[in-house]
């Protein structure tokens, strides 16, 4: 009789110690399923499914080369795809390792005790906060900041600090060096492609006859082996880490990776590891390959934003995907299943994440959930969205995302402040406005651009609130250059385009 480790499904990554530790091939069969209910329970991007199922064949493929027994399972559902693994397969434990979702572990939780063989959980090692715990410096207070808990992680694993853990550069960041727009000479490096394989081809062509996803399976061209998110990572550190801090705010209407990694689907899965990439940045600048800021600036990402987010999210949780702090209860414009709006700037986005399920953090934040905060959507509804569309999407990144630094619809637990603008910054760091139909200089009117009366609308909406939080000062201060008048313009502009030309 063999133990079964049940592996989920962005359980894939080859080195949890399981694997080293204790068990041998012999002693260790290995259950994966696809559950069909899963895979329907949003209407995700077909990309995002033929990642993850392209991801679970392959490495159910890799596991039996190294002689496991695997036990790949497709079923209507998880409780039946298990039930069955066990009456064929008589295993004399169940092992599993701790699943990332809330979801997951109440799931294995009902396990325990009920299946007549000994169910073992296993600690999860997805996430660094997660293999030190407690952090040193982060103390239990219920509003430790990114800042915070990122230099206690920079100082706990010793990266970019000296041997007193003062900060390599002499300062923790460099976000002024990193605001910066693209030139319009950037020579930019679109990242690496894979060509499918035929196990990957058959899964392609079996969403692209489904009806229940969302985008295009088409055109897929994603890693979904260990060895392919190996060679995307070289390729973002040999060719855009070099610029990655400088431009990580910059948007684009011809671009859309610029120089981020697009490495976070890879992460999710357990295909990469965060501390090793992380090494890697660190080695690219104490080599002199590249600047502190660009190094730094993506340090900050993976193990301070990352890996902040999931800490927010096991504090924050289940409360967390239900808030709304700001009321806001319109419903989610139809536009943003089809890319079909005016709004340039809007439009380029969503026809892209239809296309390939990607935008990169600025789009996400400074235009999606900028739009979804200053229209007043419903975050559950912005939530549900995001979760379906974005081939990186996991429950643990995306609600913290969503409804703290995205919507603010957790009141500021997250975030220190609503990420909000008008046109102006969106024209300072994109080149969408130069051939919108809207005006981004008018704030009113026919032409006014959205974000503008929006803008203006929020923080007269939210005026009262906005005022205690000092982050908020500067941005309320600029009200008095709005006179009654103005303000009255602002107001009706507002209502129409909600309840006209934001077309449901
Ligand atoms: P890069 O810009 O290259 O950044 C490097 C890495 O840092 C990423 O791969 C990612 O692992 C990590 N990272 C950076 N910021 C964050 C963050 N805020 N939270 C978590 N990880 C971060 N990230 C997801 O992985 N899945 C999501 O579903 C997701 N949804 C988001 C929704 C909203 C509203 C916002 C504002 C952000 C969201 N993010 C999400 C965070 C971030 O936008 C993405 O991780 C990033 O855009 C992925 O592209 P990349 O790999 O090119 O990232
Ligand atoms: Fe977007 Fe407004 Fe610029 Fe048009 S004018 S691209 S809607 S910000």
């Amino acid at each position: 009789m063999a133990a079964t480790l049940w592996l989920l499904g962005d359980q894939l990554s080859e080195h949890y110690p399981i694997f080293s530790e204790s068990a041998q091939p012999e002693g260790l069969q290995i259950l994966m399923i696809e559950s069909a209910a899963r895979l329907a329970r949003l209407p995700y991007h077909r990309k995002k499914l033929v990642l993850l199922v392209g991801a679970m064949y392959h490495r159910a493929q890799s596991l039996r080369e190294e002689k496991y027994v695997v036990d790949f399972r497709s079923g209507s559902d998880m409780p039946s795809a298990l039930s069955a693994h066990l009456e064929a397969y008589h295993p004399d434990r169940l092992i599993m390792i701790k699943a990332n979702s809330q979801r997951g572990r109440f799931f294995q939780k009902s396990l325990v005790g009920g299946l007549g063989i000994p169910v073992e959980i296993l600690p999860n090692t997805h996430f660094l906060c997660q293999r030190v715990t407690p952090l040193p410096d982060v103390g239990p207070d219920e509003d430790v900041r990114q800042e915070t808990f990122y230099r206690a992680m920079r100082r706990r694993f010793g990266l970019l600090v000296d041997e007193d853990g003062r900060p390599l550069g002499g300062q923790w960041n460099f976000d002024k060096q990193n605001r910066q727009p693209l030139p319009t000479d950037a020579n930019l490096s679109a990242p690496v492609r894979f060509a499918p394989d035929e196990t990957t081809n058959q899964v392609i062509e079996r969403f692209r006859r489904d009806e229940q996803g969302f985008g295009w399976s088409d055109g897929f061209n994603l890693g979904v082996t260990p060895g392919e998110a190996e060679r995307a990572a070289e390729d973002f550190f040999n060719n855009r880490l070099v610029h990655f801090g400088s431009y990580e705010d910059a948007m684009s209407r011809d671009h859309a990776v610029l120089y981020h990694s697009k490495l976070a689907l890879y992460l999710n899965l357990g295909l990469l590891d965060p501390l090793e990439l992380a090494r890697r940045a660190e080695a690219a600048y104490l080599d002199g390959r590249v600047t502190i800021n660009n190094a730094e600036g993506f340090i900050r990402q993976v193990i301070g934003w990352r890996e902040y987010m999931f800490w927010q999210y096991e504090r924050l949780m289940p409360e967390l995907a239900q808030e709304n702090a700001l009321q806001a209860e319109r419903p989610l414009p139809g536009f943003f299943w089809t890319g079909d709006t005016d709004m340039n700037c809007l439009k380029h986005v969503l026809q892209r994440v239809i296309q390939d399920g990607y935008a990169h953090h600025i789009e996400r934040l400074m235009l999606l959930s900028n739009f979804c905060t200053l229209a007043g959507i419903r975050p559950g509804a912005v939530l549900n969205w995001f979760q379906s569309v974005f081939i990186d999407a996991y429950e643990w990144v995306m609600v913290p995302n969503v409804m703290g630094m995205g919507l603010y619809a957790d009141g500021g637990r997250i975030g220190t402040k609503p990420y909000i603008s008008s046109a102006n910054y969106i024209n300072k760091m994109g080149n969408y406005c130069g051939d919108c139909r809207y005006d981004k200089n008018q704030r009113t009117g026919e032409e006014a651009c959205p974000f503008n009366f929006l803008y203006w609308g929020f923080l007269l909406r939210h005026e009262a609130r906005l005022r205690e939080n000092p982050r908020m000062a500067r941005m309320l201060s600029n009200l008095k250059f709005l006179d009654d008048d103005e303000r009255k313009r602002v107001q009706q502009d507002v209502e129409k385009f909600l309840s006209h030309d934001l077309q449901c």
